[in-house]
């Protein structure tokens, strides 16, 4: 009789990493159970991160929309916003997404246990369930992809309702008079965002000179000059020294540069000052997996740990903690695991999109980073001001900035700062892993009237022959 706890594949945590390899796995034969403790596949980007939030910006975007549609002469009336058919609307969007990814796994056959697991060996799980009972399950082989946890402030007191992580904020408790967001990167801003044009004045503290200080500055120009208009306060250079939180509201003391300016309590207090892997509490010590100096599990390019019959893919196997990395991590792995002759992980580009109006996103190598390498690179600037698409969508606040090699001209990064740059980024991302140069680019017909054009047009640029745009004569 075969045992019914032993199996030849376990995935050990069911996000964008965690199903992407058990469904690829799936197609390639192998038996494969998932071990999560949600009712469906989904993670945290599905059920409390990038899917809900994307969601909440897309309300947030039409209410800019319509106000801002009075500038062409379409007046509309303040929105009346219905925060519980809001948050249920949002609810309904998850639970569509994920309960079709389920489905997805009862067709590829995936066995889902609900519970977490921990090590016991590099054979053995302990498996809490969610009923509340344990049970042991050994395995042949195991992907781990367990992802990450938002980080909070050693002392601060997050038991408080009032003082909240991503996923309490993306429950959209009431709309609140006053939010102090810490931290200015991708879930501050993005958050941030939505509260504020729901009505919430929204203040964000940052510790750094800049908000989202991994991208390139010009990139984020057109951003900050938006947030500044949209938020109460950006206070750079600053942080929090202490966080007293009461029944209705949260009191605060602030350091560094916006130390004196900023308000000092608030109805709600956000803290989005990053993650960190989720490798702690799993039993690996039982195991000989390594983790770096940040809790990152050790891969190698296959993305196989220090145990041979172990795979780590997604935010617990490091930078960039991102859905799609977690994803094509899974298929390296899987292919791994089947023997095939995978490339493994080699990607030249891992696009980063920061949801926010304007978007924000990047790919490949930038400017900073090329400068900081001292790589010879020439970078130009497409101005959406020059584009004839983005003056008929009333927002040339944005550009789009290629970086190539100066000699060959090959296309190193792309940068886009504008409308529906999430979406465009995968263009440079194909045109880097293909190994495009300018020409290849330029010389692609893009639809005419898109902002995709900006991107032909910055091609373009780098032989200063853009029909729309001149570049600044140099002094
Ligand atoms: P983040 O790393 O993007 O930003 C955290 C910010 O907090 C940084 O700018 C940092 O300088 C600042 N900070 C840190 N400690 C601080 C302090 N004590 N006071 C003031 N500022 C402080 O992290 P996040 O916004 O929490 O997001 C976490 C991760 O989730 C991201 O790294 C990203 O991988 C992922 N994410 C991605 C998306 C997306 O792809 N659109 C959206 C949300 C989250």
């Amino acid at each position: 009789m075969p045992d019914k706890n032993h199996h030849d594949l376990i995935v050990l945590g069911g996000g964008p990493g965690g199903y992407a390899a058990a469904f690829h796995a799936a197609d390639k034969g192998f038996n494969v159970t998932l071990i999560d403790p949600e009712e469906n596949p989904g993670g945290t980007c599905l059920y409390r991160g990038c899917i809900p939030s994307k969601a909440m910006l897309h309300a947030a975007k039409v209410i800019s929309d319509a106000r801002e549609a009075s500038e062409f002469g379409v007046d509309f009336a303040e929105p009346k916003i219905d925060v519980d058919k809001l948050r249920a609307w949002k609810g309904s969007v998850v639970e569509r997404l994920t309960s079709g990814v389920g489905k997805i796994a009862e067709m590829r056959k995936v066995k889902h246990i609900r519970g977490t697991g921990s090590f016991v060996s590099n054979t053995e799980l302990e498996v809490k369930l969610v009923d509340g009972t344990s049970e042991r399950h050994t395995f042949d082989k195991l992907i781990l992809a367990t992802g990450s946890l938002a980080i909070s402030i050693p002392g601060w007191p997050m038991d408080n309702p009032r003082m909240m992580l991503a996923k309490d904020a993306l429950d959209l408790p009431e709309i609140p008079k006053t939010m102090l967001i810490v931290g200015g990167g991708y879930i501050g801003l993005e958050l941030g965002s939505v509260y504020a044009t729901l009505g919430t004045k929204v203040t964000v503290v940052e510790m750094m000179k800049t908000i989202l200080p991994g991208a390139d500055k010009d990139l984020v120009r057109p951003l900050n000059k938006r947030l500044k208009q949209q938020f109460e306060a950006i206070h750079l250079e600053t942080k929090v020294s202490s966080v007293n939180a009461l029944k209705t509201k949260v009191k605060v003391e602030f350091e560094g540069k916006g130390a004196d300016d900023a308000r000092k309590e608030y109805d709600y207090v956000l803290v989005s000052v990053g993650r960190k892997p989720n490798s702690a509490n799993l039993g690996l010590e039982n195991t000989n997996i390594e983790l770096d100096d940040k809790g990152f599990v050790q891969v190698d390019d296959k993305r196989r740990t220090a145990e041979a019959n172990i795979w780590a893919i997604g935010d617990i196997a490091g930078e960039p903690m991102l859905a799609h990395k977690a994803s094509h991590e899974g298929r390296v792995a899987v292919e791994a695991i089947a023997g095939e002759k995978s490339a493994g992980w080699d990607p030249r580009a891992i696009p980063a999109v920061v949801f926010t109006d304007p978007e924000i996103a990047w790919a490949g190598l930038m400017e900073d980073e090329a400068k900081a390498k001292g790589i010879d690179v020439q970078v130009v600037k497409f101005p959406l001001a020059a584009s004839g698409r983005a003056i008929t969508l009333g927002r040339t606040d944005g550009l789009t900035k290629l970086v190539v090699n100066a000699k060959t001209k090959k296309i190193l990064g792309l940068g886009i700062a504008g409308p529906n740059a999430g979406d465009m980024i995968a263009e440079g991302v194909l045109a880097i892993e293909m190994g495009c140069v300018a020409d290849d680019l330029r010389l692609s017909i893009h639809p005419h009237p898109t902002l995709s054009e900006a991107i032909m047009e910055s091609a373009d640029l780098i032989f200063n022959q853009s029909p729309h745009y001149m570049l600044p004569k140099k002094r």
